[in-house]
């Protein structure tokens, strides 16, 4: 894994930047698909962290948490709206009803978690701050530290096309965000935040200018 602002680390993966998991402090953040435990496991196995806290419980982000929280013994947190879908494992409620949804279901999700408490804007984790981003999934929550505007965002952006792996920025497909104006609402509120480094659940991380001037385009 590798430093991206201080005491937060962005973990290894192939292909690089396209699911991204974070080390927030001593906090995980995602889990990526249910294929992600054994190198999340195998990176944090030194210094195990002490909580997994999800940004949204779309597949690609719940998929290894049953696993690792079971394996390190530690609790699972995540938005209030999206809690019961990450309990149970059936992640459909949190997604437009169409087949691709359900296809990305079947490949990447894991099986549900208990979730130990969950988080609410303002409350403090990991030295970051919870920030309510709502839209690409009821319940997604962001991360912010205010001391140097490090923003770990999750999916209200994309930094890269999940398809043909370019990077850039864009919104994340309409058939994954169950409410798309809801989520550039969400977008424009944390811009407005002008965050000095953005880091996507999916892509590289990004200056406060990228971020910026793209969400000017919404
Ligand atoms: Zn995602």
């Amino acid at each position: 894994m590798r430093e991206i602002a201080a005491d937060l680390y962005l973990l290894g993966g192939k292909p690089r930047n396209f699911f991204n998991i974070y080390l927030m402090g001593d906090v995980l953040v995602d889990s990526g698909t249910r294929y992600a435990a054994r190198r999340i496991l195998r990176e944090v196995g030194k210094a195990p962290p002490s909580a997994l806290a999800l940004t949204h419980g779309h597949a690609d982000h719940q998929g290894s948490a049953h696993e690792v929280c079971t394996t390190l013994g530690i609790p699972l947190l995540c938005g209030a709206a999206d809690r019961s879908a990450v309990e149970s494992g059936d992640i459909r409620s949190l997604l437009p009803p169409h087949w691709s949804s359900a296809v990305s279901t079947k490949l990447w999700a894991g099986p549900g978690h208990p979730v130990e408490q969950v988080l609410r804007d303002g409350d403090e984790i990991g030295g970051f701050r919870v920030i309510d981003t709502p839209g690409h999934s009821p319940g997604h929550i962001s991360f912010f530290r205010d001391e140097d505007r490090v923003l770990i965002l999750g999916d209200v952006v994309f930094g890269l096309n999940l398809v043909t792996g370019r990077p850039g920025l864009r919104l994340p497909p309409d058939l994954f965000t169950p409410d798309p104006e809801m989520n550039r609402n969400s977008a424009r509120a944390v811009a407005a935040l002008e965050p000095s480094l953005v880091c996507f659940g999916h892509g590289r991380p990004v200056g406060t200018e990228e971020f910026v001037s793209f969400v000017e385009t919404l």
